[in-house]
């Protein structure tokens, strides 16, 4: 498989690649965001509602929570109801991760009274922290002094991990004395969404796996049909240039030699009219096979015209390029040319042109000069002329 052909497939799978795969991972990322930003919502939702129900039952029985506060003690009927309380919580919430009240004491201190896993919460029932210290300082202090419950955004936290907090607030006489607070951890949700990350991704590469299948099975047959001339299987005529400035370009990157041969049947007007034009065909095909095979892989043969071919041949001087021309020139003279059907054998011959790169040549000076060549050989037929400026 020459350059041209292999970088045009190269591109033809690349880019609808990159294409697909860039937009999976824009759906993706889009997906990621929203399906996180809807499940934060919701948990942050459902802290505020277990606050606010928390709030509710502490209001229920104001007297025992204010006693609970005067005796900071374990144990008692109220201790054991609220932790009850807490425990029914966790079960219809399995992601909280601290449930507590806070009362108001004072102007800058606050009482932490209640957790419900008193056994092992940093603040167990009835220790006393300052207010700045709880993990929903800012929530808990604006729930205090508006007496609106709120809810604080996912935050790191190094020790607890990322939590939403959600704070409601404890009227007694219509003020505010306290806070009910929870916070849920948000890293199991992280987790599973990862998880489901990793499935899309998964996913996504079956179907690009897929894509690079289906592109690897068609891009050889739609290539050739884009590419190549259906009759000869030679380049169609405009890729000429585009071949031959790579061509010079790489010759001249690699200080390379770099030449060009340019074909024309010998009276193939007379095979046409002598056996019709679909015989005419045959020959041409026959003929085009005939120099494909007697080219190099690093070669390109482009049908120029009609009857007309030309060869880039990379790695050649003129010398070596004439070479190869001669070669196709005696490989054509050689062989037969049979229609069976009608009985019909013929022989045909080819005229070479050739030419080599030189410091200022551009694909249509060396055109030119290849062109010039094969007009001497016209001259003769059945030659291999040679023109270099
Ligand atoms: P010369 O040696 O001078 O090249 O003689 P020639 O007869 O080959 O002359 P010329 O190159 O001018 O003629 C080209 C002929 O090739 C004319 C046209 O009918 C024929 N031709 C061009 N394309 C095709 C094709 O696709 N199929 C067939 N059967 N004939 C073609
Ligand atoms: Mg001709
Ligand atoms: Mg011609």
């Amino acid at each position: 498989m020459d350059s041209l052909f292999r970088w045009t497939k190269i591109k033809f799978i690349g880019i609808p690649l990159i294409i697909v795969a860039a937009i999976l991972g824009v759906l993706y990322a889009l997906s990621y965001y929203y399906i996180k930003s809807l499940i934060i919502e919701r948990m942050q939702e459902d802290t505020k509602s277990i606050a606010i129900a928390l709030a509710y039952v502490v209001e229920s029985d104001i007297e025992g929570y204010n006693n609970f506060i005067e005796e900071r003690k374990a144990g008692t009927p109220y201790f054991n109801k609220m932790l009850d309380t807490f425990s029914r919580m966790r079960e219809e919430n399995n992601t909280i991760k601290y449930i507590y009240t806070i009362r108001k004491s004072g102007s800058n201190r606050t009482e932490f009274v209640l957790d419900a896993d008193y056994a092992t919460a940093q603040y167990p029932a009835g220790s006393t922290i300052e207010f700045v210290e709880t993990l929903t300082d800012n929530v808990t202090r604006d729930t205090m002094e508006t007496g609106v419950a709120r809810v604080i955004p996912p935050t790191y936290y190094p020790d607890y991990g990322t939590l939403i907090g959600g704070s409601a607030p404890i009227f007694h006489n219509g003020e505010v004395i306290g806070t009910a607070g929870v916070d849920v951890d948000i890293n199991t949700m992280y987790e599973l969404l990862n998880g489901f990350l990793l499935l899309l991704i998964g996913a996504g590469l079956v179907i690009l796996l897929f894509c690079l299948a289906v592109l690897l099975k068609s891009s050889n047959s739609i290539l050739q049909d884009v590419l190549k001339d259906k009759l000869t299987n030679a380049y169609n005529k405009k890729y000429t240039d585009k071949i031959l400035h790579s061509g010079i370009q790489d010759a001249r990157k690699s200080k390379k030699d770099y030449s060009v041969l340019m074909l024309d049947l010998d009276h193939f007007k007379n095979v046409n009219d002598t056996y019709g034009h679909l015989f005419g065909d045959v020959v041409l095909a026959s003929v085009a096979k005939i120099i494909a095979d007697s080219i190099r892989k690093e070669d390109q043969f482009i049908r120029y015209g009609g009857e007309e071919f030309v060869v880039a041949v990379p790695n050649a001087d003129t010398k070596q390029a004439a070479a190869l021309a001669e070669r196709i020139r005696t490989n054509i003279e050689q062989h037969e040319i049979y229609d069976r059907a009608n009985g019909i054998c013929v022989r045909i011959t080819i005229s070479i042109g050739v030419t080599g790169l030189n410091e200022e040549a551009d694909p249509f000076k060396l055109l030119k000069l290849a062109d010039d060549a094969l007009y001497k050989a016209k001259e003769t037929r059945n030659a291999v002329a040679t023109c270099v400026e």
